[in-house]
This record gives structure tokens, C-alpha cells and sequence, in this order.
């Protein structure tokens, strides 16, 4: 087919990437409503509907060349047809020749053929070649009739396997793509000059188009593959690399002013020296809030490792140079929590600070914001919701926002803009983003791409070792004799279960009240055992907790009601039953609770698992106490998708690349993006043409490359 026509001696390619696909030879109306509900609408959209499979079978072999053994695809003239539909295994056969010889083609079961497969016709089949009766003869094999309306055999078997719907098969995109491939992947914009490509190792993008389409060889396939990933990878990036240089030069913050004496007075608030790291990251966050342009940090460390401290101290940096600190938190428990922590650290200080919670209404509520605005109130402390209700704050510098573990909550403090039309920029306070679940290094570059980020790596000294056992049904007598010695030594210890109560169709999955029940009665006697649930009366817990944090009770049963908020430094002994139940993130947390005293802690995950993902779950727990370690574990284990969704923050999804397969060539993008962004901040230069307008239709208009032109 002549899909290019020749204009003033030029060829000219008669598609264009927004045409739509019903055009296409092959497609029509009826099709272009199947495609559509693929998501394929435009010949660009239809570029990019890569397979998700793909086949390289052998190319057709003359019948004489075959041997037997060998995998082959053969193209013949059927001589004749049989049907054996009285042997126990019903056989349909063909003898099928051309002109250097002869093999013979059966399909077991193959009755169905009786109304298809005639005399006289041209017939490809593809399928291993064995010697019957001193005679060439394949079973079973893949084949095609020949009536001129096929592909032909080579790309009939081989190339790409689609994903597919009930009215548009596999084969049938096969068909309507195979044909104009080459033609339409001339359409496809290079974005990267030859020097790039060639130290880059890459190929050309139209090239890789066509090869991921109907790849000649794996070699290709392999080429066409990582030129793709590239590109996604680098768009992702570029878009990245573009939101945080407008946030940078096309929004300003109250700069922070800071001298020693400042600073003399805010460590003065806490009763202990900083850490190294916690040093470390003040002085990248006193750094960023002295410039007008707007701080967006993400501070990461494990729970107990001081993040609050840090936050807390860019909280009095902001109100030293008066202006007002919201810090949230993703509920109002852990709300509550906060103002508790901050409130011990800020007795007797003359700074004003409230809890705002749902719970509060009416004209108390209505004095308190207008306080707020007013700008009465130096820190206020809440939910996410602070940012989007009626809250209306008088001058605004900093925002905290503690994660805990849900991401993505930081994206929801940009709706915090006002215009500053004078200066012809958003004014935005500087914002802090803090998260106790370690981030690895993966995500990081993606979901959290446009943040500066500091990490407290290690916890404040004089903190005893962490030992991890994972013991099975065979050692739990040794353990709890171990528990015992601990106990008798005035040491306390957590019993945390997967679950309250027991249910009938799940009978292996221990239960807090017959543990309790067992632990206190069997197991340890001699001991104050104590139950603590989530769905207990809210004073019947404080008191519980009260008890436990006292050394009143020596073991605390519980389910994961303990994960949030407890510090008891002689609880050295945590026993996770049913570990396998837990995921690794959930595990770190809950070991969290000890080793928050000088003496050594031990944690035992009892569990009795067949699952390879829960052996290698515990087995990294046993050899590792570093989050950063596990996280990065726990990512490889369940896959990027689980743990975030790159639509949450704003970013395309993936098709070809994946973070952690391909986090070499996510850094080299990376770099290379952000350099980009340093060189043409606008892409605006005429070489990044292509590259601008292929991610202005892949972001649309979340980067605000439309205004920055
Ligand atoms: P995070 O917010 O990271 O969970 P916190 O800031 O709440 O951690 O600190 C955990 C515990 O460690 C708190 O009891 C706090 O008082 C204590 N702490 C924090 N920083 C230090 C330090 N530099 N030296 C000693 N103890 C510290
Ligand atoms: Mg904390």
C-alpha cells in the first residue's frame, strides 16, 4: 500500500498523530468505537497502544530444510484432508507439500476443521517437527489459512500480542496496525540530538515505535524497550523538574530571618541536645525559610527518631519573625497527639497556640477563627482540613504536614495560594512535609520528586540494640522462657495480635482475646497480664495505658491500637503472633515501640507460614533495623502500584517503565531532566519544541507551562 504521496518531489506522509484512528485503513466506524473504548481515539493514541506480549516464531522454512526436533513455521499447498473420528482420540489430518516436500499435519480433536480446511488450499503452520513413520509431522501446531485477506505467515505468528477487548481482538489490532507501521511511527518527533542518542546508547524514537510494534528480533525488541522507558521516564521527570522550578521563581515566601540568638532560644525549649542529623536538617530547613522563595522539604526518620523536634523548631523560626505556623496531622487522633508533644516543649511560653478539631463549634469556634485571622494565634494545630475549610489565616509562613504513612497529603496543601498581584507572583507559606514511613530512594525521585528532602538516619543516642527472632512452633516454649527471665527482671513487654476476637472461617489467625486469655492463665501466672483493644471505652484505655506506662502491668496484650503513640522506655520485649499476617512497613512500625530505652530490646515474631513472600518478609526483619532498607524491600515485594499511585500526584502512569526495574535508567532521566530545566527553565528554546508540546499532552496544563510562556 502507497500510504505516501509525493509532493513537489518530497514524500509526504498522508497521516497525522491527531487524525483519528477510523481513517486508518481496516478501522471504519464500528471499529473506531471498540478502539475508543480502549482508550485509543487518535493514530497517536493508537502509537502508543503498545503489546504487552510479544512473539518471535522461526521464519517459514521450506519443508525439505526442516529437521525434526526443530521448532518451525512451514507454508504449503494442502493435498488432502482425513477425518479419524473413530479412534479414541479424534483426528483430524492434512497432508500439506511444496516443492522440496512433504509433512504431515494432525490436530487432535480437531473435528472442527472438517468445514475449513479444504484441498487446494495455501496453508502456514508453525509448531515442532517430528519424525512418525519415517514421515516429517507436527502436532497440534498454530496455523493460518493463506486466502490473500492474512498477514503474511512471518507476521502472522510472530510480533506483538495486545491487549485485547471482546470486540476487537488481538490479532485484529495486529492486522490494522502491522501494515502502517512504518509509515506512522515517521510521525513520531525525535526529541534529542544524534551526540545525545549515541552517548545515551539509545535508538531513535521513531524507530522504537516501530520496533515495539513488530520487532524483528528480541535484540530490537530489547532496544525499542528501553528507548520507551527512557522517554517516559524522562517526560516524568521533566514535569517534575518544571513544577518545582515554578514553585521556586514564580511564587514567593516570607523570608525567615535567623541569628544566634534566635536559635539560643529555641534549643532552650528542649531538654536535650540535638542530634547530628537533627542539626543537619535544621540548618537545610533555617536555610530554605531565609529565602523568599517558598520551602518545600520533606523531612523523613523512622517513628521516635525526633522529626517533631526539627519541625517544632522551624515552627518557632517562622514565629520569631512573626508569622503564624499551622502544623497538621492526617487525623485528628494524631492531631491531638501533636499538640500534646509541642505543648510539653512550649511550657510557659508566651506563644499563643490551639488545637483546632471538628469537634469545636459554634462562637467558640467563630471567636477562634477570627482570631486566626487576625493573626492572634501563632500556631495552630489540626487536620489537613485546616487548609480548605473556612481558615483564614492572617499571615501564614509555614506549614507543617505530618503523613505518618499515608502519602500524598502533601499535594493538597498547594490549594494554599494567594495571588500577590503587585509582585506579579503567588504567595505561598514554606512547607514542611514530614513522613515516618522511610521513603525509598525509588519513590522518592518519583512521587516526592519535587521536594527537597532531609533524612534523620540515626535516633538520639542512648538507645539499647534492637534483636530480632522469628520463631516457630518449635521454640516458643524457649521464648517464653526467655520472656519469663525478662519479666522477673522487672522488664515489661507487648503481645500484639493480628486481630480482637476470633472468626469461624479464618480459625489460624490468632486472636488478642484467647491470647490474653492463654497468656494470663497458662503461659505467665505469675504476671499482671492486661487486654487492650481499639473497641474498648476510651477511659478504660487511658487508664490501661496509664497502668502500663507506671510498670503496674507487666505485659500489655493488644492489636495494632499500640502502633500509634506509645512510649514506654522499659517495655524492652515486643511478640508479634501471626507476624506472617502483617506487612513489612506495619512490622518496622510496631518494633518501633522498643528499644526506646538504654537496655536491649528484643523483638520475636512468632509465626508458622509456607509463604515465600512472608519467609522473606520476616527473614528481612531478622537481619535488618533499618527502615530505609526495608522500605526498599517492602517496595520490591508488593511493587510500586501498592504502595502509591502516581495518578494521586499528579503524574501519568507508567506503560513501559517501572521504577524499581528500572531505577538506573529513572536516575540517568532524572539528571538529565533537571539539567534540561536548568538550561531552558521554559522549554522554549526551538530545539525543545517537540519535547514541549509532547508534555504539555501528557501533563496538560498541572505543570503551568501554558503561563509560563
Ligand atoms: P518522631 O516525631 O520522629 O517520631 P519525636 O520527635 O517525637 O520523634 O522524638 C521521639 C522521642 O525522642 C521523644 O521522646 C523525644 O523527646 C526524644 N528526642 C528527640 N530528640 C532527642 C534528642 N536529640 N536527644 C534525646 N532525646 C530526643
Ligand atoms: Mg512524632
Amino acid at each position: 500500500m502507497d500510504v505516501m504521496a509525493t509532493i513537489d518531489g518530497k514524500k509526504q506522509n498522508e497521516f497525522s498523530l491527531s487524525m483519528p484512528v477510523q481513517y486508518l485503513k481496516g478501522v471504519g466506524p464500528a471499529r473506531a468505537i471498540a478502539f475508543a473504548q480502549l482508550g485509543v481515539h487518535t493514530v497517536g493514541d493508537l502509537l502508543e497502544y503498545f503489546p504487552r506480549d510479544w512473539n518471535f516464531a522461526p521464519s517459514a522454512l521450506k519443508i525439505g530444510q526442516v529437521k525434526p526436533g526443530q521448532t518451525a513455521t512451514i507454508v504449503g499447498l494442502v493435498e488432502s484432508v482425513d477425518y479419524q473420528s473413530y479412534r479414541r482420540q479424534p483426528l483430524f489430518e492434512a497432508i500439506l507439500s511444496d516443492e522440496t516436500g512433504v509433512c504431515r499435519i494432525v490436530w487432535f480433536h480437531g473435528g472442527f476443521l472438517r468445514n475449513q480446511l479444504k484441498p487446494g488450499q495455501l496453508l502456514t503452520a508453525s509448531g515442532k517437527v517430528a519424525l512418525y513413520k519415517h514421515q516429517l509431522q507436527m502436532t497440534n501446531p498454530k496455523f493460518l489459512i493463506l486466502d490473500g485477506k492474512n498477514l503474511a505467515p512471518d507476521e502472522y505468528f510472530s510480533g506483538g500480542v495486545y491487549p485485547a477487548s471482546s470486540q476487537l481482538s488481538s490479532r485484529q489490532i495486529k492486522r490494522i496496525i502491522a501494515p502502517l507501521i512504518d509509515n506512522l511511527a515517521e510521525l513520531v518527533p525525535e526529541f534529542y540530538n544524534l551526540n545525545f542518542l549515541k552517548e545515551a546508547k539509545l535508538i531513535n524514537r521513531k524507530d522504537a515505535f516501530a520496533w515495539i510494534h513488530k520487532p524483528a528480533n528480541k535484540e530490537k525488541l530489547a532496544k525499542a524497550k528501553r528507548r520507551l522507558k527512557y522517554d517516559e521516564l524522562f517526560l516524568m521527570q521533566l514535569g517534575l523538574a518544571l513544577r518545582r522550578y515554578r514553585k521556586q521563581h514564580f511564587s514567593s515566601a516570607t523570608p525567615c530571618a535567623y541569628n544566634d540568638e534566635i536559635d539560643r532560644r529555641i534549643r532552650r525549649r528542649f531538654p536535650f541536645l540535638l542530634t547530628e542529623d537533627q542539626n543537619g536538617c535544621i540548618a537545610e530547613i533555617v536555610a530554605d525559610m531565609g529565602s523568599s522563595k517558598p520551602m518545600n522539604r520533606l523531612l523523613q526518620g523512622d517513628v521516635g527518631s525526633g522529626k517533631t523536634v526539627v519541625a517544632l523548631y522551624a515552627a518557632l523560626l517562622a514565629v520569631a519573625n512573626k508569622t503564624q505556623v499551622a502544623i497538621m496531622a492526617p487525623t485528628e487522633i494524631l492531631a491531638g497527639q501533636h499538640f500534646l508533644s509541642i505543648e510539653r516543649y512550649l511550657k510557659n511560653s508566651r506563644l499563643k497556640r490551639v488545637l483546632l478539631t471538628g469537634g469545636l463549634t459554634g462562637k467558640k469556634r467563630t471567636q477562634l477563627l477570627d482570631q486566626i485571622k487576625r493573626g492572634a494565634i501563632d500556631i495552630v494545630v489540626g487536620t489537613v482540613a485546616l487548609l480548605q475549610k473556612d481558615v483564614e489565616f492572617g499571615r501564614l509562613g509555614l506549614v507543617v504536614i505530618d503523613e505518618q504513612h499515608k502519602f500524598g497529603v502533601h499535594q493538597r496543601a498547594e490549594l494554599r495560594k494567594t495571588r500577590d498581584e503587585r509582585r506579579e507572583t503567588n504567595y505561598e507559606p514554606h512547607c514542611l512535609v514530614m513522613t515516618a514511613t522511610p521513603i525509598p530512594r525509588t519513590l522518592a525521585m518519583t512521587a516526592f520528586g519535587d521536594l527537597d528532602v532531609s533524612v534523620i538516619k540515626h535516633s538520639p543516642p542512648g538507645r539499647g540494640a534492637v534483636i530480632t527472632r522469628w520463631v516457630d512452633r518449635d521454640n516458643r516454649k524457649k521464648a517464653y522462657q526467655f520472656i519469663r527471665e525478662r519479666l522477673r527482671a522487672k522488664k515489661q513487654a507487648y503481645f500484639v495480635y493480628p486481630r480482637i476476637a476470633p472468626i469461624e472461617e479464618d480459625g489460624d489467625v490468632k486472636a488478642a482475646t484467647e491470647g490474653w486469655k492463654s497468656l494470663s492463665t497458662h503461659v505467665f501466672p505469675e504476671f499482671t497480664v492486661e487486654l487492650l483493644h481499639g473497641q474498648m471505652p476510651s477511659a478504660k484505655k487511658h487508664q490501661i495505658m496509664a497502668e502500663f506506662r507506671k510498670g503496674k502491668i507487666d505485659v500489655l496484650v493488644s492489636t495494632v491500637v499500640i502502633e500509634v503513640g506509645v512510649d514506654v522506655p522499659n517495655a524492652t520485649i515486643m511478640v508479634i503472633e501471626g507476624a506472617d499476617r502483617f506487612g513489612l512497613a506495619q512490622l518496622h512500625q510496631l518494633r518501633g515501640r522498643i528499644g526506646r530505652g538504654a537496655d536491649k530490646s528484643y523483638c520475636f515474631l512468632f509465626a508458622q507460614t509456607e509463604s515465600e513472600v512472608a519467609k522473606s518478609r520476616l527473614e528481612i526483619m531478622t537481619r535488618s533495623n533499618d527502615g530505609f532498607e526495608i522500605a526498599e524491600h517492602d517496595l520490591r515485594l508488593r511493587g510500586p502500584g501498592e504502595l502509591f499511585s502516581t495518578r494521586q500526584h499528579g503524574l501519568p502512569d507508567l506503560k513501559v517503565a517501572n521504577i524499581i526495574d528500572d531505577f538506573d535508567l529513572l536516575t540517568y532521566a532524572r539528571e538529565n531532566a533537571f539539567e534540561l530545566v536548568c538550561q531552558d527553565p521554559t522549554l522554549t528554546k526551538a530545539e525543545h519544541k517537540s519535547i514541549r508540546q509532547v508534555l504539555l499532552a501528557k501533563f496538560g496544563d498541572t505543570l503551568g507551562l501554558a503561563d509560563v510562556a
